[in-house]
C-alpha cells in the first residue's frame, strides 16, 4: 500500500498510559492490548489494558474530585480549563489526524470533516461558552401553597460523575463532545473508549493531565480490551450519569444494569435512516451524490442507508445510484483522495458480508459490489454494495449493517413513503428531497426521528442538538438539550 499524504506517514507510538486521579499509569496488572491498523491489518502498538481494580480507582478517583473539590462550583475555572483543553489538542492536532486514520481506518478526508476539524473547532468552545450565558438559576413567581408565603428558585447544579462510554466509529468527534458538556456543567468523568480505537484517548488524556489545569482526578481516560470493565461504570452506585454512543444491543443492556442504581442515561445508538426522494424531487442531482453514503464505509449512525424512492422513478434511480456507487474512490486511507477506506475490523467486516448474504437470501437484487475488493489484499475492506428490489421488511432494510451497503426501496404516493420511513425500531436521522421545500418540510414534520434533513441540509453542528426517537436512544449530544442533560434541576424555596 502506497501512503500518499504526508500528514499521516508514519504513525508514532500512541499513549500507552491510561488517566487515573490527575497522573498517567500502566494497568494494575501490568496488561496490555494491541492496536490494529485496520488497512493495512499490522499491529500499530500497544495500550494498558485496565482491569477492574483500574476501573474502580478511576471511579473513586472521579467521585473524589466532584465531591470534594470546587469543580462543581467554579465556572470560571471550568471555562478556562476547557479553552486550555482546546488549545492543546490543536497542538497536536495533526498527530491526533494521523492516529485516527491509522486506528479507526477513516479515510483522512473525513478527518478535516465530522471526524476531528469540526468537533474539534466548536465541540469543547460552544460548551464553554453557553457557561457565560446559561440560566444557572431562575426566580420563580412568590407561592402561595398551604396559606404560607413563601420565594422560590430554580437552581441547576452538575449531575455528578458522569461514565463515558465512546464507539469506535467518531472516537474524536464523540469524546469532545462529551467531555465538552460534561465538563463546562461541572461534573467529573470517567472515559471508557473503545477497544478498536484507545490511542486517540490515550493521547487527549494526557494532554489533560500536562497542559491543562484540570484538576486531579476530574477527567479519567481507562482504556479496557474488555467491555465489562465498562459495564463498572454501569453498575457502580458512585457513577451518577452513563453518556453512552454505541450500538442499540449494548444501549439495552446499559439500561437494564443500570436499573438497580436508577442511573441517569444519556443514550446515542443506532439507526436505519431514511432518504426519502419524492417523484418530483431532482433525482439526478441527488444520486450524483449517492456515492458519499459510503464515506468512512458506511460506518455512521445517521448515514441514509434506505434510499425511498418512487415507483415510477425507481429504475432510473437504480441506474443512477449503480453509477453513483462506481465513482466511490476507496482504499488506502491516507490516500486523500479516497472517500472510503476499510471497516474497522475483522469481526465487522464479517459481520457486513454476512448482511449481504442475507440480502441475497431474502431476494434482494444485488446490483453492484457485494465482496471484498480483489485489488486489495490487505485490510477489511468490503466493496461499495447496492441493494435493488428490497422490501421494507427485509433483515437488509430493518438492521444497523455499519458497511457500505445501500438499499433502493419503491413507495407508491407519499403517505407510503412516510408509512415505510416510519416502519423501522429506529429514528436516528432521514431526508427529504423535493421540488417545493414546503412540501418537503411537511414530510419531514411527520418522521420519527431526531434530526431531518430538507433539499440537502446540514443539522450538524455543537449548537445543533442530535439524537434519537424509538430505539436511536435517549436524549441529545449538542446544543442547551444537551448540555442540561448533564445537570438536575433543584426548587429552593424560603419563607417570606
Ligand atoms: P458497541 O455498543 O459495541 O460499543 C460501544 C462502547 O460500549 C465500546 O466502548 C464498548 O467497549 C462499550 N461496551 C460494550 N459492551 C458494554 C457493556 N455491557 N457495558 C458498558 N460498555 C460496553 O458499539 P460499537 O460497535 O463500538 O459502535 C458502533 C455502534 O455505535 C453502531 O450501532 C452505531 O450506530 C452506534 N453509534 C451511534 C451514534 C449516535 O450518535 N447515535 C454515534 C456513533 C455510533
Amino acid at each position: 500500500m502506497t501512503t500518499t499524504d504526508p500528514t499521516a506517514t508514519e504513525v508514532a507510538p500512541g499513549e500507552f498510559r491510561m488517566l487515573i486521579d490527575g497522573k498517567l499509569v500502566e494497568a494494575a496488572g501490568g496488561g496490555a492490548f494491541d492496536n490494529i491498523n485496520p488497512a493495512t491489518e499490522e499491529v500499530l502498538g500497544q495500550t494498558a489494558d485496565a482491569t477492574a481494580a483500574d476501573m474502580d480507582r478511576a471511579i473513586g478517583a472521579a467521585r473524589q474530585a466532584f465531591d470534594n473539590t470546587g469543580w462543581s462550583t467554579d465556572r470560571a475555572l471550568r471555562q478556562r480549563c476547557l479553552r486550555q483543553l482546546q488549545v492543546a489538542i490543536v497542538g497536536e492536532q495533526e498527530l491526533l489526524r494521523a492516529e485516527l486514520v491509522a486506528e479507526v481506518g477513516t479515510p483522512v478526508m473525513v478527518t478535516y470533516m465530522a471526524q476531528l476539524d469540526a468537533p474539534l473547532a466548536e465541540s469543547l468552545l460552544w460548551p464553554a461558552e453557553l457557561i457565560d450565558t446559561f440560566a444557572w438559576e431562575r426566580e420563580l413567581p412568590d407561592n402561595h401553597a398551604f396559606g404560607m408565603e413563601s420565594w422560590q428558585k430554580v437552581v441547576k447544579e452538575p449531575v455528578g460523575v458522569v461514565g463515558a462510554i465512546i464507539p469506535w466509529n467518531y472516537p474524536v468527534e464523540i469524546l469532545l463532545a462529551k467531555l465538552g458538556q460534561a465538563l463546562a456543567t461541572g461534573n467529573a468523568m470517567v472515559v471508557k473508549p473503545a477497544p478498536d480505537t484507545p490511542w486517540t484517548a490515550t493521547r487527549i488524556g494526557r494532554l489533560i493531565a500536562e497542559q491543562t489545569d484540570i484538576p486531579d482526578g476530574v477527567v479519567n481516560v481507562v482504556p479496557s480490551s474488555d467491555h465489562m470493565v465498562g459495564e463498572q461504570l454501569v453498575v457502580d452506585p458512585r457513577v451518577d450519569l452513563i453518556s453512552f454512543t454505541g450500538s442499540t444491543a449494548t444501549g439495552r443492556r446499559i439500561m437494564a444494569a443500570g436499573a438497580p442504581t436508577l442511573k441517569r442515561l444519556f443514550l446515542e445508538l443506532g439507526g436505519k435512516s431514511a432518504d426519502i426522494i419524492l417523484e418530483d424531487g431532482d433525482l439526478e442531482t441527488k444520486m450524483a451524490f449517492f456515492g458519499f453514503m459510503c464515506m468512512h464505509a458506511g460506518q455512521g449512525c445517521a448515514m441514509l442507508t434506505r434510499t425511498l424512492v418512487h415507483e415510477s422513478r425507481y429504475d432510473e434511480a437504480v441506474a443512477l445510484a449503480e453509477a453513483a456507487m462506481g465513482t466511490v474512490t476507496y482504499g488506502d486511507p491516507t490516500d486523500p483522495g479516497n472517500i472510503m477506506g476499510p471497516v474497522v475490523s475483522a469481526r465487522q467486516r464479517d459481520r457486513v458480508l454476512g448482511y449481504i448474504q442475507t440480502g441475497i437470501d431474502e431476494g434482494a437484487r444485488l446490483v453492484c459490489g457485494g465482496g471484498r475488493p480483489a485489488h486489495l489484499d490487505k485490510g477489511y475492506f468490503v466493496e461499495p454494495t447496492l441493494f435493488a428490489d428490497v422490501d421494507n421488511s427485509m433483515r437488509i432494510a430493518r438492521e444497523e449493517i455499519f458497511g457500505p451497503v445501500l438499499v433502493i426501496i419503491p413507495f407508491r404516493d407519499e403517505e407510503d413513503a412516510i408509512r415505510i420511513a416510519n416502519d423501522s425500531e429506529y429514528g436516528l436521522s432521514g431526508a427529504v428531497t423535493s421540488a417545493s421545500e414546503e412540501r418537503a418540510l411537511a414530510v419531514a414534520r411527520r418522521i420519527r426521528s431526531g434530526t431531518v434533513s430538507v433539499n440537502g441540509g446540514i443539522y450538524y453542528s455543537a449548537a445543533s442538538p442530535f439524537g434519537g426517537y424509538k430505539a436511536s436512544g435517549l436524549g441529545r449530544q449538542n446544543g442547551s438539550e444537551g448540555f442540561e442533560q448533564y445537570l438536575e434541576t433543584k426548587t429552593i424555596a424560603g419563607s417570606l
